[in-house]
């Protein structure tokens, strides 16, 4: 045998081992097709892919044990949940409104009772993005997107 550092062999400190996971029967809102549960190092967490990527690249999240987080919308409701979201993550992100993520979810979950928008109905996102603005209004000052001159 080699006196070779044995540590070569060994996972970098920060890699961590995905947690246990329980497939569960989702199935596209693309294609269809049943979907494969699987874990992005990137992110850190689990995420239903299609079966059919890299033909179909359906997406739908994970709770951390696996299931599905929410119900899989049509496309139409999927999109409302990103723009939901990207107001939603603005309203803490910007540090205007002066809450971090949590609290701002716990803001929201007062409000409007919501707690996950992976799970939210497109006319619930419209409300999630109208309270939104409403939390700007109360500081009197306009998402920043809307100061934009090109709007
Ligand atoms: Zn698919």
């Amino acid at each position: 045998m080699t006196t070779q550092n044995p540590a070569w062999r060994q996972p970098l400190p920060e890699f961590r081992d995905p947690p246990p996971a329980k497939e569960h029967a989702v199935t596209c809102v693309e294609c269809g097709s049943p979907m494969r549960l699987r874990y992005s190092d990137q992110y850190a967490r689990h995420f239903y892919g299609c079966s059919r990527y890299p033909v179909c690249e359906g997406i739908h999240g994970a709770h951390p044990d696996g299931a599905p987080l929410g119900v899989p919308g049509d496309k139409e409701t999927r999109q409302a949940r990103r723009e939901a979201h990207a107001a939603f993550d603005d309203l803490w992100r910007s540090g205007d409104v002066g809450v971090n993520r949590g609290q701002a979810y716990a803001l929201m979950n007062r409000e409007l009772g919501f707690q996950h928008i992976g799970e939210l109905t497109k006319e619930q996102c419209e409300q999630v993005c109208e309270w939104v603005r409403d939390c700007y209004r109360f500081l009197d000052q306009p998402p920043r997107e809307e100061i934009d001159d090109d709007h």
